[in-house]
């Protein structure tokens, strides 16, 4: 479903460059849970931005659902990109809007019809189980009610990938489990492809099927969770 082949990403010029990845090849299969450890610094966060161009990469290719998002257009890349969702640490969702208008605004700006719009946010709405906060705003609610709408919004264009950017690490342990237990549900229900990236073991034991541990922009081990981690 992801290929990465030979990606190297270069911050900045001269003096001032910044090697983040560094000729970095990764496959990740359709409907698994693929997570990226590493320390601070390590690359993670240029990885999973990587996958959806958020970030260029200096060289190397990207390839998603058998489509090459590094050789596409802008138009292209766009509409390729409503196959990849994303959610955030700090959340990102538009603080003067609703719950309903958060999770809306993905669909909106794809030009959906209003009906099927309100069909849609009130489907993902009782399936990440805010059916009765939808006319709240971002400030009224609970760090796991936010990211609950993130993942609502993030789930609106029915993406087959969902990129999640250091998704708990802002959230108590008890509301990491729910939101890591939401995002198996999703996994399990729409053979959604996850890539988390993380600093917690904990998340990668409780949720990956197979992990890759980065260290200063390459993958030093990768494989299934149990034999990287578990190993005599
Ligand atoms: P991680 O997510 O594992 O903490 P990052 O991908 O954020 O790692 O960073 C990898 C390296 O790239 C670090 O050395 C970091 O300082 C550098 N880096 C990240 N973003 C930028 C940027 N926008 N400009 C310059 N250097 C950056
Ligand atoms: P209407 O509901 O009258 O068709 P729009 O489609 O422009 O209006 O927007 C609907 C809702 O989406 C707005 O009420 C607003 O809450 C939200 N919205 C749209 N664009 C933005 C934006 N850039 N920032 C915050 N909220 C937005």
């Amino acid at each position: 479903m992801i290929e990465l082949k030979n990606l190297t990403k270069v911050y900045g010029k001269g003096s001032k460059q910044a090697t983040a990845l560094s000729a970095l090849s990764l496959s990740i299969k359709k409907g698994e849970i693929f997570g990226v450890i590493g320390h601070s610094g390590a690359g993670k966060s240029t990885l999973i931005r990587c996958i959806n161009l958020l970030e260029r990469p200096t060289q190397g290719e990207v390839w998603v659902d058998g489509v090459e998002l590094t050789a596409l257009r802008k138009h292209q890349l766009q509409v390729q990109r409503r196959k990849i969702g994303m959610i955030f640490q700090h959340f990102n969702l538009l603080s003067s809007a609703t719950v309903y208008n958060n999770i809306a605004f993905p669909l909106r700006l794809a030009g959906t019809e209003g009906a099927e719009i309100e069909r849609k946010v009130k489907e993902l709405l009782f399936l990440v189980g805010l059916e009765e906060h939808w006319n709240k705003y971002p400030a009224e609610l609970s760090g796991g009610q936010k990211q609950r709408v993130g993942i609502a919004r993030a789930l609106a264009s029915d993406p087959d990938v969902l990129l999640c950017d250091e998704a708990t690490s802002a959230l108590d342990p008890q509301t990491t489990d729910s939101i890591l237990r939401l995002l198996m549900d999703i996994n399990t229900k729409f053979n959604l492809t996850i890539v988390l990236i993380t600093h917690e073991m904990h998340v990668i034991q409780s949720i990956c099927d197979r992990v890759a541990v980065i260290h200063g922009g390459g993958i030093v081990e990768q494989g299934e969770v149990a034999q990287v981690f578990l190993k005599p």
